[in-house]
């Protein structure tokens, strides 16, 4: 490397992948995911911000100490997980991404005991064809008779604590649902047999009760983002923010605002923004930007604090006049150093596809 070159050199970096929570009611899916923020903040660090707007960030080292021997941050360059937190395939046929799907992978949590349901075939159909890398949490396995539990243990020593009979019984429901996998054309097996997690789905025993089997979730998940997904997380995080709305709020002292989820780029407190609106784009400048308060620091103030800018991927609040309109779904771009006309006819191009699948599956 010489001096010219990194001159030279951009400001592309890794950002976090983004993960969807999808499945059939009541089969575990904001267990799941409180569990996961729940062992985040046990295992963070004091002060680790950890919670956006919308999201939850989950970083590398907080992975690391969950799932213990199971990760070696040192195997990983990718900061991390964001969860998006309303799951549900309302949600993840909602927020899209340039054309594609907002998450850049998924978890699909299937019940052990209750197997397949309309809604899982319903996600199942969407992964398809938002081609959307998956595994399966196969969840509740600490309502198996007999189920000694451990709680937070990875799968193998969980597996061991039990009687052959328990563990059998967890292997039937457990090929049952690879059976279904394979009905609905996923060539799946249990995680720990698969090689190729672009060709196979791994299936993940979990319980979002007692948190067996999360620090195997936690690690497949950053082991498949990591291997197959790097390239993709490449981003010049320093560039025009790009995001999609998950919500327009009203909120007290601001006015209307959206949770937007950030993909890429850079949004600053003093960028112009193209938002997409229920008749046209709309172009705005940021009045703030912000995010939760540490929950220590909330007493009669704000529940938000302001941030002078945010990179992706990230969950963030923007408040800024004229979002009446907004939409959730709705790309939001920065326009910065950019061309405003160009800005506005890519956000009018991203309205369109949306118009044309909501059309489709009306
Ligand atoms: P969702 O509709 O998919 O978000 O499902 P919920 O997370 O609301 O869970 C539905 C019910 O199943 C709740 O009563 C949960 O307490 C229960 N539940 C979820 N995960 C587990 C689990 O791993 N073990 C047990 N025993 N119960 C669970």
């Amino acid at each position: 490397d010489t001096d010219t070159d990194a001159g030279a050199r951009n400001s592309t970096s890794l950002r976090t992948p983004i993960v969807a929570v999808l499945g059939h009611v009541d089969h575990g899916k904001t267990s799941l995911l409180d569990k996961i923020r729940g062992s985040a903040v046990i295992e963070g660090e004091a002060g680790a911000i950890t919670q956006h707007i919308g999201a939850t960030a989950v970083p590398l080292d907080v992975i690391s100490s969950i799932a213990g021997d199971l990760v070696d941050p040192d195997d990983f360059d990718l900061p991390g997980l964001l969860f998006i937190d309303t799951p549900g395939h309302h949600s993840f046929t909602t927020l899209r991404s340039r054309g594609g799907a907002l998450a850049d992978i998924a978890i699909l949590v299937v019940d052990v005991n209750d197997g397949f349901q309309p809604q899982t075939l319903e996600a199942l159909d969407i992964l398809k064809r938002s081609e959307t890398p998956f595994i399966v949490a196969a969840n509740k396995i600490d309502t198996v008779p007999g189920w000694n539990a451990t709680e937070d243990s990875p799968i193998n020593a969980t597996y061991e604590a039990q009687t052959d009979r328990v563990s059998s019984r967890l292997d039937e429901s457990l090929y049952e649902i690879i059976g279904n996998l394979s009905d609905e054309g996923f060539s799946a097996d249990l995680y720990w047999r698969v090689q190729n997690f672009q060709r196979n789905v791994g299936v993940v025993p979990v319980s979002a009760m007692t948190g067996e089997g999360v620090p195997d979730l936690l690690t497949v998940m950053m082991g498949l983002s990591q291997r197959y997904m790097k390239e993709e997380m490449e981003i010049d995080v320093t560039g025009p923010g790009v995001g999609t709305v998950l919500e327009v709020k009203e909120e007290k002292g601001f006015g209307t605002t959206i949770d937007t989820v950030l993909y890429d780029g850079t949004i600053r407190a003093d960028d112009q923004l193209v938002v997409g609106g229920m008749n046209e784009p709309i172009v705005t400048d940021v009045r703030a930007l912000l995010q939760p308060r540490p929950l220590a620091e909330i007493r009669t103030e704000s529940r938000f604090e302001k941030v002078d800018e945010i990179s992706a991927a990230s969950g963030i609040k923007i408040a800024a006049p004229e979002l009446e309109d907004a939409m959730a779904g709705a790309p939001v771009r920065v326009v910065r150093n950019r061309d405003l006309d160009e800005v506005i006819q890519e956000v009018e191009a991203e309205l369109a596809d949306i118009a044309v699948d909501t059309a489709e599956e009306g």
